[in-house]
């Protein structure tokens, strides 16, 4: 099974439809699914993933690099960088040298949505290629998922109800040897309205640290 949808993925026309809209608008940009950030390490060294919703259009959709050059990214990486997870500077551009430790970042959606919304079918499409995307990691001990969308999907890669893991912000529940956590998004829009505060993000992630150091021994 293939982690990562072809360059010109037609499974969902919609979708399809409104990247092929901006190849014409924009043909610097990316204009593509927006594969999987990988540590250099290699997929044995990741223990923590990211799930994220879809590519912005004009951040991850841009560039080529989930969650890089819109605001959702800023603060990501800032609280990567803060607990460990990243090496460099993260300048918003995928060649600011930045680097993934022990950690990867993906989205439950690959192609950007009109509207940053992808309707029912496509976050089901999409499963697909993040089912095997979460397989590949053999030493995964950790997903984050940011947002209902991302924990719902990622719940149902992993073929659970989700009725029996439900999101909450701060939520965490073990499927196997992974522990979920579950975090509201860091959208603008969250941040903005006071849903979801740097301290509240960084909590989610100052956990996991914890986790990770504790079953490490
Ligand atoms: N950029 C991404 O890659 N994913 C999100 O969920 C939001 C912004």
């Amino acid at each position: 099974m293939s982690v990562e949808p072809s360059p010109d993925c037609p499974i969902c026309v919609r979708l399809h439809d409104f990247i092929a809209e901006w190849r014409v608008k924009e043909p610097g940009w990316h204009n593509g699914p927006v594969p999987t950030f990988l540590p250099v390490e290699g997929v044995q060294s990741v223990k923590l993933l990211i799930v994220g919703l879809a590519p912005g259009l004009r951040g991850a959709n841009r560039t080529g690099r989930p969650f890089t050059g819109d605001y959702a990214g800023d603060l990501l990486y800032n609280t990567l960088n803060e607990f460990g997870f990243s090496r460099g500077t993260f300048a918003a551009r995928p060649d600011d040298g930045l680097q993934l430790i022990d950690a990867a970042i993906t989205n439950a959606v690959r192609c950007v949505p009109p509207q940053n919304k992808p309707v029912g079918g496509e976050i089901s499409n999409c499963r697909r290629f993040l089912t095997p995307t979460i397989e590949q990691f053999v030493n995964l001990r950790v997903i984050v998922t940011l947002g209902t969308i991302a924990h719902q999907s990622t719940i149902r890669a992993f073929n659970r109800p989700v009725a029996k893991f439900p999101f909450s912000h701060g939520g965490q529940s073990d499927i196997g040897n992974i522990r979920i956590f579950s975090s509201y998004h860091c959208s603008r829009y969250n941040t903005n309205t006071g849903r979801l505060t740097t301290e509240m993000f960084k909590g989610v992630f100052a956990e996991v640290r914890a986790y990770l150091d504790d079953i490490a021994g």
